[in-house]
């Protein structure tokens, strides 16, 4: 597809966001998984299942646009996703790895958001307000998402301090 105009950039753009948040439904069980904090494993759970919900929002923004809900490997998540991996495999005590896995949640976070920021006044410029107005809902959800993690991460990181 060429890029010669906004709508082919944001139809592209949303086959981003697609494959971004598909492989986060992948993702966040595992991190959820390996947490230890109680407060930490609750928010990765709870980010899972909204999560879902922006995949669903994702694949309706589509309808604007007239094209296929098709997603394209996003490789950046791909790349943050390996990251996070390799966090959960490493030697570390728990409230060290609690503090690791939540910089790779907010890495992801802040991403999305990125994405979601562009995404919307893209919709609105091109005048697909049903897109839009999904696409926002996804950036205040991971919005919140990242502000309760920074708010976990007040706990965890103390904890992980006393560790010598
Ligand atoms: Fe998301
Ligand atoms: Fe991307
Ligand atoms: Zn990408
Ligand atoms: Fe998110």
């Amino acid at each position: 597809m060429a890029m010669d105009n906004l709508a082919n950039a944001f139809y592209d753009e949303l086959r981003d966001v697609f494959s971004a948040e598909k492989q986060l439904v992948d993702a966040l069980p595992k991190m959820a998984k390996k947490a230890s904090s109680a407060e930490l494993k609750e928010a990765l759970q709870s980010h899972l299942e909204e999560t879902k919900q922006q995949v669903a929002r994702v694949e309706a923004a589509f309808e604007e646009t007239g094209k296929a809900a098709r997603a394209k490997t996003c490789e950046a998540m791909k790349g943050l996703i390996e990251e996070a991996k390799e966090v959960l495999e490493e030697q570390a005590d728990d409230e060290t790895r609690d503090a690791l896995i939540i910089a790779c949640a907010q890495k992801v976070e802040h991403y999305e958001i990125a994405t979601y920021g562009t995404l919307c006044r893209w919709a609105e410029l091109l005048g697909y307000s049903q897109a839009e107005k999904l696409l926002k809902q996804n950036i205040q959800e991971e919005e919140a998402a990242d502000s309760k993690l920074s708010t976990v991460a007040e706990t965890v990181n103390k904890k992980a301090l006393q560790h010598t």
